[in-house]
């Protein structure tokens, strides 16, 4: 059914289960406001979806026929954004409702030059009516519109049928809507991840030989994507079918490599670990941050080349200093990682070395620094997944933070010097590259 545009499903309010209890008053305010107007408001996309699910949902999109302009005049707390297209945010208190114009899609062979390059949508911003904007949508299941007027839903491209039966369909010819924008790919896992659908055959088998269009899309733009897929509670799934797919390794390479020389579960159980972790936190409410994802997620490339740099010569804390320099700077030629994050990355790895050294006053220090908390949990991960035979390392600073402060004395009194002096054979100190001082 979707490739036939037509009239489409109008599902009455007595026949589905939204009610307007489980809609935010700030969405609800913005779709009165613009109906009052004499716009035509719906309330679209993931909300819509997991309120029929009854899920709840983790935002409310709305769209309309109001242009960005006209939206923007209405709504005194409301700003025009536009990376890729215009939208306007509206926002009450923390809370923000993205109120997008409808869109018209584009046939990429009939679209005038300039709009689309080698099938990939450059500029995506032509107005359209109602069923324009439900076509040009990513999956049917995100294309259903909960309508303010009446409370109806507007299915236009089958979405509702899909939902129940649990599929997540791409709207018309997969290969084409892939090509115009490879990050669908990425969201077809994501939201098959979240909702436990499976991907119709059709949406999937393109995902086998398309996976390489994702190297034309900005770094900046699968850095949000990444979080996306590794911050929302599923990150455990998304991986697995991220590899499934094959795609994991245009958002990773360097650690895509070493999941292919897979031994004995290692790194994968590493990576898996620390995902569930994540999983665990955001179902907690705990913060999660991207720098611990991505020191997780980048542990082996860094590991292996610091070993190399080790057996070279190098201490083992300027080893990892500078694996983790290579290794970042060739990551976000990928994926970006803003420093702010990078910066603790590379701290969670270096402590790894430096949490060896506990003996006289270091233990204190180590436990007062900023990053003593994640460069721990990231050690009880290394330590529950085998490496290296850390475990009395990590039981030793778990027994740490239990004891008190007299007793810490004591313990970092008694603990063996660490690090450089395992090392049977002291080499020359050496300069880092880096032209950081040997610590
Ligand atoms: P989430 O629960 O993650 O917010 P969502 O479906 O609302 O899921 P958004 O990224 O918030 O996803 O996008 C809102 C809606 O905009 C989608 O449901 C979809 O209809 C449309 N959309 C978003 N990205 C694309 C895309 N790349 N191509 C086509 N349609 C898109
Ligand atoms: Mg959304």
């Amino acid at each position: 059914m979707t490739d036939k545009p037509g009239a489409p499903d109008v599902i009455p309010r007595s026949e589905h289960c939204i009610s307007r209890n489980h809609i935010s008053e700030a969405a609800l305010k913005v779709l009165y406001r613009l109906k009052s107007a004499g716009f035509e408001a719906f309330l679209v996309g993931g909300g819509v979806r997991d309120l029929l699910l009854g899920r709840e949902p983790k935002d409310f999109d709305i769209a309309t026929d109001a242009h960005p302009e006209e939206v923007h005049e209405l709504f005194r707390n409301s700003r025009l954004i536009g990376r890729r297209f215009k939208l306007v945010h509206v926002r009450f208190g923390r809370e923000i409702i993205e109120v997008a114009t409808f869109r018209s899609g584009h046939d990429a062979e009939n679209s005038d030059t300039g709009h689309v390059e080698d099938g990939m949508i450059l500029r995506d911003n032509v107005y359209g009516n109602l069923e324009d904007d439900a076509w040009r949508r990513d999956f049917t299941v995100n294309s259903l519109y909960y309508d303010i007027r009446d409370f109806s839903v507007v299915d236009y491209t089958g979405g509702l049928a899909d939902l129940k039966a649990g599929v997540l369909r791409i709207i018309g010819d997969a290969e084409q809507r892939y090509q115009e924008d490879p990050v669908r790919m990425l969201r077809a896992v994501r939201f098959a991840a979240k909702l436990g659908f499976r991907i119709h055959p059709h949406s999937e088998a393109p995902l086998a030989h398309l996976g390489e269009r994702l190297e034309a899309i900005p770094a900046a733009r699968l850095f949000d994507e990444m979080l996306k897929l590794f911050l929302s509670g599923y990150a455990v799934e998304t991986f697995e079918l991220l590899r499934h797919y094959d795609l994991f390794r245009y958002l990773f390479p360097a650690t895509d490599a070493c999941l292919a020389r897979e031994e004995h579960g290692f790194p994968h159980t590493l990576v898996a670990k620390g995902l569930e972790n994540t999983d665990q936190r955001v179902d907690a409410g705990k913060p999660v941050t991207p720098a611990y994802l991505f020191a997780v997620l980048l542990w082996e490339p860094v590991r292996e080349r610091a070993e190399a740099l080790q057996a070279e010569g190098m201490s083992e804390i300027q080893a990892l200093q500078l694996a983790g320099d290579e290794i970042i700077a060739a990551q976000i030629a990928r994926v970006s990682l803003p420093k702010r994050f990078s910066l603790q990355t590379r701290e969670i790895w270096v402590m790894q070395a430096r949490l060896k050294r506990r003996n006289g006053k270091r233990a204190e220090r180590l436990f007062a620094h900023t990053r003593f908390r994640a460069a721990y949990d990231f050690l009880l991960l290394r330590a529950e997944t085998g490496e290296d035979e850390l475990q009395p390392l990590a039981q030793w600073w778990t027994e740490y933070q239990d004891v008190n402060a007299e007793n810490r004395t004591d313990m970092a009194q008694q603990a063996p010097a660490g690090g450089a002096q395992k090392r049977r054979r002291r080499r020359r100190r050496r300069k880092s590259p880096a032209g950081q001082p040997e610590s």
